[in-house]
């Protein structure tokens, strides 16, 4: 779960990141309030959207007066903003942070990731930041300096001395980068994140280290003990099916065809796409129903598939082992009465109770088509599309 700056920078102050002083605005009035709360002559106006790249994008701008924050703002609220990271889409500004500007001598690079070859924490920086990670690896990867931490020690104060000497910062600079990633290590641990990222780490003109911005993304396995990471979730961040699957507990991502797909585990659901590609259709989503799906949940996952208008046929695919295929077939009656279906489903039922599961289908009265294999029901999918549109 991805989270906005300046949540991340309130989080990483908490634990002793010094950061800018800057205020929350949803309005091009709010943005010159805020500015006028600081105080000052110039002030950094930020879209808070979940995407890195919007400086690019003209998503970051420095301003001089309070009529040109609001113009400013009033130009960017309620727009999609399309960075390098988004998609073509966008992302929704509805929320600009504006903080005091900050003097930039130099721009440091400084991440926590997860490293899943050593199974540990690991810091990534270097002198030459600003640019996002994946262009510094291409540009300049001889500056980069990784650090792995020893989960038993933790990030010890060698290691952190070490980095500041390796990034070629000098005096005062050196202890207050050893609070900085102290401060950004302990938010990474204690909060469960997966990413902590400042990017820029500036050296202002007295030769300060201040995070100009920050980003934090956290697991979401791990949101149930974090009421206070999950409260910052932003939905209208998200892909609107996406976020209305996972409220309801079902793995879902959105696709371009138009065949809809109820399954049940990730590699089955896998498995039935590629079996609907080699048909010559194309799947219009990926969704694991999970097991010991109840009629209810078989139902929601018809809702959440059938959001997607460009959905003309819908095909369920269960492998019971834990789940039952009586309570499938149920689910699927069930979303029959209660969704109002008017496009055809082909159910393929195999495992736990599929006898029962099959003579509800049957006895329904319903205009379900039964399929015996995977193959064959995507076969027949592909043939009941009533617009069918030639796989690429
Ligand atoms: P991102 O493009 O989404 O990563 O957004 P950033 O917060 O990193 O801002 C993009 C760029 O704007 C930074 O790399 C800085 O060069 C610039 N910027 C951000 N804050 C300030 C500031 O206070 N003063 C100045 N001069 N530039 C800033
Ligand atoms: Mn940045």
């Amino acid at each position: 779960m991805d989270i906005h700056e300046y949540q991340a920078k309130e989080i990483l102050a908490g634990f002793g990141v010094p950061v800018p002083r800057g205020g929350l605005a949803y309005s091009p009035e709010q943005a010159a309030y805020q500015a006028r709360q600081l105080g000052g002559d110039a002030w950094v106006v930020k879209a808070q959207i979940h995407s890195g790249g919007r400086g690019e994008a003209g998503g970051v701008k420095v301003c001089r007066s309070e009529a040109e924050i609001r113009d400013y703002a009033q130009s960017l609220l309620g727009t999609q903003l399309v960075t390098k990271q988004t998609g073509a889409g966008g992302k929704g500004v509805y929320r600009l942070w504006v903080e005091e500007a900050t003097d930039i001598a130099q721009e440091i690079y400084l991440g926590f990731v997860l490293d899943r070859k050593t199974e540990r924490i690991m810091i990534v920086a270097s002198g030459h930041g600003g640019m996002a990670i994946e262009e510094l690896a291409e540009s300049d990867p001889d500056s980069l300096v990784r650090m792995v931490i020893d989960p038993a020690t933790g990030l010890v104060e060698y290691q952190t001395r070490e980095l500041a000497f390796k990034l070629g910062l000098k005096g005062k600079q050196i202890g207050q980068m050893v609070t900085m990633l102290r401060a950004c290590y302990r938010a990474y641990r204690d909060l469960d994140a997966m990413m902590v990222e400042v990017n820029p780490l500036a050296i202002t003109g007295t030769g300060d280290l201040v995070a100009l911005d920050a980003k934090m993304s956290f697991d979401t396995n791990a949101l149930y003990r974090r009421p206070q990471v999950e409260a910052l979730r932003d939905t209208s961040q998200e892909d609107a099916r996406e976020a209305m699957a996972a409220d309801n507990g079902l793995a879902y991502v959105g696709l371009d065809g138009d065949i809809g797909c109820i399954i049940n585990g990730a590699g089955l659901a896998m498995a039935t796409m590629d079996m609907i590609k080699l048909a010559g259709g194309e799947p219009a989503n990926f969704l694991d129903i999970g097991g010991g799906a109840s009629p209810e949940r078989v139902v929601t996952a018809f809702r959440t598939v059938l959001t997607d208008p460009k959905v003309e046929v819908i095909l369920v695919n269960i492998f019971a082992g834990i789940n039952r295929c009586d309570w499938i077939a149920k689910g699927v009656v069930q979303a029959y009465e209660e969704v109002g279906l008017t496009i055809p489903v082909v159910v393929r039922l195999s495992g736990t109770n599929v006898e029962e599961g099959r003579r509800i289908i049957e006895t329904s009265g319903l205009p379900l088509i039964s399929a015996e294999t995977l193959a064959g029901a995507a076969e027949a999918a592909v043939a009941a599309r009533p617009h069918p549109v030639a796989a690429e």
